[in-house]
């Protein structure tokens, strides 16, 4: 490399972004050292993104450091616990200054919004692979586990589902798009807002949570799994974005509604919040959900029997395979984290 590791680190992401009082100490030495508020457990996360494989190779760098660290902010937020202190571990094909100050711009921007700081790090030289480890807290023993759905437990949805894997088609496709949708649907997927806050608030409240990066169906699966039970989603209460709505129902991207179903639930890269709560507590989590724009909506309902179905409008199944005419050849070829 033209450029040293250590000038790299100097000029790029040593003192900068905010300063926390509980760092004792951070960038510079063998590893950093932080305090716990008192009463709490330590929550950590990692997630590695690599070039061609989680995103496309022409992303632009501010996009790849805002999405390695919203990824991460979004497995914290999904344990239902606060983000505090970030280190990011650094595979690049060449030191170029240009990419990594505009890569450090993306990554501090939203490592400001949530008050995280970056106390360490590593470069080496390789293909270019972005790994960032998150490390949080929450009030001992009130992190949401993945485990702890019941039977009759009701199941929650943040936001809205499909929109990033939709502009992931109309990336691969080179499509343009209307400028109102376009430019809202790839901030979706090159820039998604992780539900800190949101997951933070819930914390002690439900029962079980995941966070969607490889699509609502998968993910959801993983809650139905590590808790033993089964569910059904009522399809009609998914919610979809009036952009994904807009851009499917006509046009190139024209989809019929079990296309449409099938992309928004099995696409990933939404960086939402899937959670249940016994029917008792579905007064709280509205109150908590009045204080957050993105809204929360009730989607299903957790079940004895195992497996997952989707329930349509009419009443009848979806099958999430795919069969009959399919508008895409090619299978998106991002993969989620
Ligand atoms: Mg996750």
């Amino acid at each position: 490399m033209a450029m040293s590791e250590f000038e790299i680190i100097r000029r790029n992401f040593a003192s900068r972004g905010i300063d926390r009082g509980d760092v004792v100490l951070g960038i510079g030495d063998d590893g950093a050292v932080v305090r716990m508020p008192s009463g709490c457990d330590l929550v950590t996360v990692v997630d590695t993104l690599v070039a061609g494989v989680h995103f496309p190779h022409e992303t632009r760098p501010e996009d790849v450091g805002h999405k390695a660290l919203a990824v991460n902010l979004s497995d914290v937020a999904a344990m239902g616990a606060v983000p505090a202190w970030a280190t990011l571990a650094l595979t690049l094909p060449h030191a170029d200054e240009a990419w990594l100050s505009a890569f450090a711009r993306g990554f501090f921007g939203l490592a400001q919004r949530y008050e995280v700081q970056l106390v360490g790090g590593d470069t080496t030289h390789g293909p270019l692979t972005v790994t960032v480890q998150i490390q949080g807290w929450v009030h001992s023993g009130r992190a949401v586990r993945r485990s702890g759905a019941r039977p009759g437990d009701v199941i929650y949805l943040t936001g809205a589902v499909g929109d990033a894997g939709l502009a992931l088609r109309a990336w691969q496709q080179q499509q343009a798009l209307s400028a109102t949708d376009g430019e809202y649907l790839f901030s979706r997927l090159h820039r998604p807002i992780p539900r800190c806050r949101e997951g933070e608030a819930l914390s002690g409240e439900v029962s079980a949570m995941v966070d969607v990066s490889d699509g609502l169906a998968a993910d959801l699966g993983h809650i139905l799994e590590a808790s033993g039970v089964g569910a059904t989603l009522n399809l009609h209460s998914i919610p979809l974005s009036p952009s994904f709505v807009a851009v499917t129902g006509s046009g190139k991207y024209y989809m019929n509604e079990a296309e449409r179903l099938r992309l928004a639930l099995s696409a990933g890269d939404d960086y939402e919040l899937c959670f249940t709560a016994p029917e008792a507590q579905c007064r709280r989590v509205e109150d908590i959900f009045s204080n957050f724009s993105c809204g929360c909506h009730a989607i299903g309902i957790i079940e004895t029997a195992p497996g997952l179905r989707l329930r349509q409008a009419d009443g009848t199944l979806l099958s999430l395979e795919r069969n009959g005419y399919e508008h895409f050849a090619q299978e998106p070829g991002n993969a989620g984290n």
